[in-house]
């Protein structure tokens, strides 16, 4: 470890006022220094004539052995030419010189030193001898090494981590002349959470690595390759060209060597073999004021191009990228990219925007729970389904479609799910007074992200309990997305609920991709044929042959069949002839306040 650090600094000051000191001084200060410094002292030409014990200690060379030699004997050559050669230009003219300096011992063991260089000067200002003091910090330097790799480094890849690569941008940035563009693109490894909960987070894990393994060959063509997210991976191009064209080019060309790379079977280990994709954005960009100096050299032709951003901020460049990553995730990923657009941030922004307005509301208790008419073949209302609105102030009554995506993405579901089940099941207690509505069930729509709260189906039975529903009354509409995560835990849970009298229903039957094996196994009993089919059902004869085998489906597995938008009447008595239980639609009724279900007729 070091010596106390203010001691050398604080001699070291004394010393340059001693520059001319006498000789019986100096070896007093030289003794000073001796207790707790490496200390050498050289002639004018570096040639050490006084090395104290702490210098053979850790230089593992005998005082004889120093004495003598230039400091080249400890040279470990670590740092460049140059660096000695400044080294000599500051201390030949008299000057002190302070560094770290990386020595190496006889035996061949490198130690770091912090280094005070001071030039004893004669009576005509000229240095006759230095004296260097020295102490070690190699301790200091290990763990300033480690702090960079944990700063740096993303320990479970070893690729450079997102704080290095918003360094890397930065230096592209301040060595990119006005008029060149450098690129940068982000790419996710597509279902990596249905990897993670099908086969666990080990092999999610070992998917991620296998990514970023496969990614290290671009840093041969001087790519630099970074994690920058959980399932986020970056690669910068810097300075590829002052022309739009071919930069853009060049970005497209990389991209998709990075969606080849990602893409394919992957050997996850225990017989697990994934077919892996990937989905990317990308983005190029350059020096705020690029646009103005092409406009003014290309005479005003040109210069509105919408492909590129000028920025000079590193946070921007990322920003950007992942925009697009996510964009061409949502559009279904799969070895999708897409090239940032300005209108992609302004849409992001407002979303941000919907967002903080939406929690607002929820806060300002703006949502209203709208309830539909579900008729049997006699067109008597067997139940109705909840169908949620937010009637906001400044927008005015929002349909669920302008606001559920972004509330599952950004989790607010959760939230707005527990109103909707509250309001649903407090107008289900008051029906079971009225004999005229005790019968009728009420539907709620689930989304996916609430089936993964952890303690869903005991916030679910606190509900229940809390308004006394009666068992039987109450019904979850799931759409498939639903079965495509964890299978095993979603049957378990309906199973649960069930046990509690919650029935579910799957809505848009037809429109996901499922597979009808685990109609087998999963509790609901009711299925709903999708609206776009039964739009078609009347003049399309596969949209009937469609309704016609969800029928047949719904006899196999003893489910209730309803057809959810039936708007005119040869809609409706089509689907009575295919066999369908139950209807829905505009045809019978809008949705409308759910607190009008509960006044007479
Ligand atoms: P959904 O569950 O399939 O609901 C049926 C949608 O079809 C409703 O749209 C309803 O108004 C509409 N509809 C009913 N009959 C007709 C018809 O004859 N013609 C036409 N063109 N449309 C008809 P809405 O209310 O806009 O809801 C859209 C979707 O939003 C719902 O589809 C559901 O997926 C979701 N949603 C609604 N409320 C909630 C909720 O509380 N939670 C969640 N997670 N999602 C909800
Ligand atoms: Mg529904
Ligand atoms: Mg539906």
């Amino acid at each position: 470890m070091s010596a106390p650090g203010a001691a050398p600094n604080a001699i070291s000051a004394e010393l340059r006022e001693q520059f001319s000191a006498s000789d019986s001084e100096f070896n007093e200060i030289i003794s000073a220094l001796n207790s707790f410094s490496i200390v050498a002292v050289t002639d004018r030409r570096g040639i050490i004539m006084h090395a104290n014990d702490r210098f053979c200690e850790i230089s593992k060379y005998s005082r004889e052995e120093l004495i003598g030699q230039t400091h080249s004997i400890i040279n470990s050559g670590y740092h460049p030419r140059e660096f000695f050669k400044e080294m000599w230009r500051v201390i030949g003219r008299g000057d002190v010189w302070k560094n770290e300096i990386c020595n190496r011992a006889k035996d061949g063991s490198e130690y770091w030193v912090d280094t005070t260089i001071i030039p004893l000067l004669d009576g005509d200002g000229r240095p006759q001898r230095y004296i260097s003091i020295r102490t070690e910090e190699t301790q200091r330097h290990l763990a300033e090494e480690q702090a960079h790799k944990l700063a740096y480094c993303d320990r479970a890849t070893g690729l450079s981590n997102r704080a290095s690569m918003l360094l890397m941008i930065g230096t592209a940035m301040s060595r990119m002349p006005g008029c060149e563009f450098s690129g940068f693109i982000a790419a996710s490894v597509d279902d990596l959470s249905v990897v993670n909960d099908a086969f666990g987070y080990e092999v999610g894990d070992r998917l991620l690595l296998d990514a970023a393994q496969k990614l290290t060959v671009l840093g041969e063509d001087g790519l630099s390759v970074a994690r920058i997210g959980s399932n986020t991976f970056a690669v910068l191009l810097p300075r590829i060209g002052s022309d739009h064209r071919l930069a853009e080019q060049q970005a497209a060309e990389v991209v998709h060597r990075v969606l080849a790379l990602l893409s394919g079977p992957v050997d996850l280990g225990s017989g697990v073999v994934v077919d892996a994709s990937a989905s990317v954005g990308y983005v190029l960009w350059a020096a705020p004021g690029i646009r103005q100096r092409r406009h003014d050299q290309e005479n005003g032709e040109a210069a509105t191009a919408d492909g590129y951003i000028e920025t000079a901020d590193p946070h921007e460049v990322i920003k950007c990228a992942d925009i697009a990553r996510k964009r061409a995730r949502r559009a279904g990923g799969h070895r999708r990219m897409r090239h940032f657009r300005q209108s992609m941030l302004d849409d992001a922004q407002q979303r941000v925007h919907l967002v903080s307005e939406l929690r607002r509301g929820i806060e300002n208790r703006e949502l209203r729970l709208f309830a539909q008419p579900i008729v049997d073949r006699e067109r008597r209302v067997i139940g109705e389904e909840g169908l949620i609105r937010w009637l906001s102030p400044a927008r005015g009554l929002v349909p669920p479609g302008d606001f559920i995506p972004l509330a599952e993405q950004t989790g607010i579901i959760v939230e707005i799910g527990e109103w909707v089940l509250d309001e649903a099941c407090r107008v289900l207690a008051a029906w079971k007074d009225d004999p005229e509505r005790q019968h009728l069930t009420l539907s709620v729509n689930l989304s996916e992200r609430q089936l993964r709260v952890e303690d869903f189906a005991e916030r679910v039975s606190a509900i229940i309990a809390r308004h006394g529903v009666t068992p039987g009354s109450l019904k979850f509409e799931l759409t498939e997305s639903v079965l495509h995560t964890d299978l095993d835990r979603t049957i378990r849970l309906l199973s649960l609920l069930r046990a509690e009298g919650v029935l579910s229903s799957l809505d848009d039957f037809g429109t996901g991709y499922s597979s009808l094996s685990y109609m087998r196994h999963l509790p609901v009993q009711q299925i709903k044929i999708d609206r776009s089919f039964v739009m078609a059902v009347g003049y399309d004869e596969q949209a009937a042959a469609i309704a016609r085998t969800i029928v047949q489906l719904g006899r196999s597995f003893e489910l209730q069949v309803v057809a959810e938008g039936v708007e005119t009447e040869a809609q409706f008595e089509k689907l009575r002839d295919l066999g369908v239980d139950a209807f829905q639609g505009f045809l019978f009724a809008r949705p409308r306040p759910v607190d009008e279900t509960l006044t007479a007729i």
